[in-house]
């Protein structure tokens, strides 16, 4: 029964096939900025302060610096018109000024292959989406932004193109990482408020889904922005032992911590990119073991499941199937989450399976 599940989302996910799942790679504003820079003429003011891009990011940086202005933004865009950046510049248009040229060939080139780019990211996206569910997205590609982390609206992710730069590869993984997490807000629960632990719990398997969703090992030719990726999840293969143990030293701390900070405190540590971000490999890892063992149709019933069911599932698995045992304060943490009826019964997405296959410990 698993096995024909599998092969049934098998076919309704082939990449490409799913037009459920619709993600737009918008070029028009990279080139047009592109087009304004070291072009020696004025600059279209009203028009730069009505875009739509222009005002979201302003909003979005705003909220983390107060320099971050539209008058500093125009200003920026005035000078780079005239070959010049600020000497505080904040929206770095000296690396956009200096390698105009390369980023404006490989604007084109994704520009040319736009279809091609769109439907791949929506093939990876919809391999990992329930059916049924309906996505319609942008990704605008950005010249000259205060940072590298890229920015969401809605459905809408925005990505930095100096900070990927010929990597066009790792520039769709990152599109499809962040477009995913806009999926998950259609299909997995609110993130809780509290307690803690399910705050943690909850963005472990958001991150780790979305790192198996857009893999980077799977990129033949990696350039510098996926190396430094796969860099990373090079380490935290390493520690992957130690980062299950984390996550038990984690647990062991939110239990009972009445602080109003631990889920930022924990989610700093282990989620932020900070260390390596040691719980997004963990998430992966529990992801991947329940791919393989459980069928991708349980996996998405799981993730639509409050996160603990997900971990109790895992916790369930043979332990040949498991990466590494959950510890004892995670599992203690995570039973104390769950309802008495999928404690004792186990949880609904595993009853084609085998319930008693939950844990109970
Ligand atoms: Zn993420």
């Amino acid at each position: 029964m698993v096995q024909a599940a599998i092969l049934f989302v098998a076919l309704a996910a082939t990449p490409g096939a799913d037009a459920n799942i619709a993600v737009r790679v918008d070029t028009e504003f990279a080139r047009d900025v592109l087009a304004e820079v070291c072009s020696n003429q004025g600059i279209d003011d009203a028009a730069i302060r009505r875009s739509a891009v222009v005002n979201t990011m302003v909003d979005h940086f705003a909220q983390f610096r107060d320099d971050f202005t539209m008058d500093a933004y125009v200003e920026a865009r005035r000078l780079a018109a005239e070959c010049k950046s600020a000497s505080k510049d904040i929206f770095r248009f000296a690396q956009v000024i200096e390698e105009r040229e390369s980023l404006a060939r490989e604007i084109k080139t994704i520009h040319n292959s736009q279809a091609g780019y769109s439907s791949a990211i929506a093939g990876m996206l919809s391999d990992y989406t329930p059916a049924g569910v309906k996505f319609s997205g942008a990704a605008t590609l950005v010249i000259g932004s205060p940072s590298c982390g890229g920015w969401s609206k809605a459905a809408d992710f925005y990505v930095d193109v100096p900070c990927v730069k010929s990597d066009e590869a790792g520039l769709q993984y990152l599109i499809a990482h962040e477009t995913y997490h806009a999926i998950q807000n259609l299909f997995m629960p609110e993130t809780p408020q509290s307690p803690s632990l399910a705050v943690v719990l909850n963005g472990i398997i958001r991150e780790g889904s979305a790192m198996v969703v857009a893999d980077h090992s799977t990129i033949e030719k990696p350039g510098a922005y996926s190396e430094h990726s796969l860099r990373i999840a090079r380490t935290n293969k390493r520690r992957m032992k130690a980062n299950f143990e984390l996550l038990d030293v984690s647990a062991f701390y939110l239990a009972g911590n009445d602080r109003s900070d631990a889920a930022r405190v924990i989610d700093t540590i282990g989620l932020s990119g900070f260390y390596d971000s040691p719980f997004y490999s963990v998430g992966a890892a529990m992801t991947r073991s329940i791919d393989s063992h459980l069928g991708r149709e349980a996996l998405l019933c799981l993730m639509q499941a409050p996160a603990q069911e997900f971990f109790a599932a895992y916790a369930s698995l043979p332990e040949s199937e498991q990466a590494f045992r959950l510890g004892p304060h995670t599992l203690a943490g995570v039973q104390g989450l769950r309802s008495d009826a999928s404690r004792t019964q186990g949880h609904a997405c595993l009853s084609g399976g085998n319930p008693d296959q939950v844990a109970t410990e």
